[in-house]
């Protein structure tokens, strides 16, 4: 048995994940039923080694809105992420980590911004040190900085995957590796209006990062490249008339 159409889709990526599933699904229940809006909750287990997916199975049994799907391979978060967007159904998408270090709380905010932009990113700059030790922020900040800078962007904390965004932005898109990171840039070259928005930033509930400082300082100077020069080669036209 599935849900109803939903309006809102929470598309979560997982990767052992195994002590945060609970209390996530828990969470998103606290959160968004008092809403009294039609929601699922996506989630993709990218082939996780712990017993994430016979959790994800259990809760998924007896709950409705929990949809719930396997990758046959572990294929990293982008991959995830995006298998869940082409998975889910609600008018407006929202991402955010499986370790709830996005605090489903901060989900209405996100409404209210959707009513004037099409994609609404979060952004911990001012609570990151609350939630993060002083290396994650550091080089978080950094990779914010040069990527900002190549990319010719001002996203505060490009980072965070902690966004929401209309249905229409990903229409069009092109997925690769690592562009959970752009996602925002991506948007806009499309011609989608972006906003950010403050979020709190919890300590990782249970599990380890799947990141450490080479990956979030270097590993996406590749894509950052690709970005650049999608943004500056890439074009968008409005026929102005038309006859016949
Ligand atoms: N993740 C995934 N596949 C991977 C690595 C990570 O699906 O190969 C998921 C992970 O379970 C989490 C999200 O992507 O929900 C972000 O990962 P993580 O929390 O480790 O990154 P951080 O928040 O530390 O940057
Ligand atoms: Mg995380």
């Amino acid at each position: 048995m599935s849900s109803p159409q939903p309006i809102l889709s929470l598309v979560i990526p997982c990767y052992n994940e195994e002590g945060n599933l609970r209390e996530l699904h828990k969470a998103i229940h606290a959160s968004v039923d008092p809403l009294g809006v039609e929601y699922e909750i996506v989630i993709t287990d990218d082939c996780s080694k712990d017993s994430s997916w016979t959790i994800l199975k259990e809760l998924a049994a007896a709950d409705p809105r929990m949809r719930v799907q396997k990758l046959n391979r572990n294929s990293g978060e982008s991959a995830a992420s995006w298998a869940g967007m082409k998975a889910s159904r609600g008018q407006f998408i929202f991402t955010l980590d499986a370790d709830l270090q996005n605090d489903p709380k901060d989900l209405p905010k996100f409404l209210v911004a959707l009513k004037t932009h099409d994609c609404v990113c979060g952004t911990r700059v001012k609570v990151r040190g609350e939630g993060d030790h002083f290396i994650r922020v550091a080089s978080s900040r950094i990779a914010n900085w040069v990527r900002n800078k190549l990319s010719g962007e001002q996203i505060s904390d490009a980072g965070c995957t902690y966004r929401a965004f209309k249905r229409e932005c990903i229409e069009n898109l092109k997925f690769f590796k690592g562009m959970h990171r752009f996602l925002p840039t991506l948007f806009k070259i499309e011609g989608h209006t972006v906003t950010e928005i403050e979020v709190g930033n919890n300590p990782r509930f249970a599990g380890q990062s799947n990141y450490g400082v080479w990956n979030r300082l270097f590993a996406s100077f590749y894509d950052l490249l690709a970005v650049r020069w999608m943004k500056k080669r890439m074009f968008r036209f409005h026929v102005a008339e038309k006859v016949n």
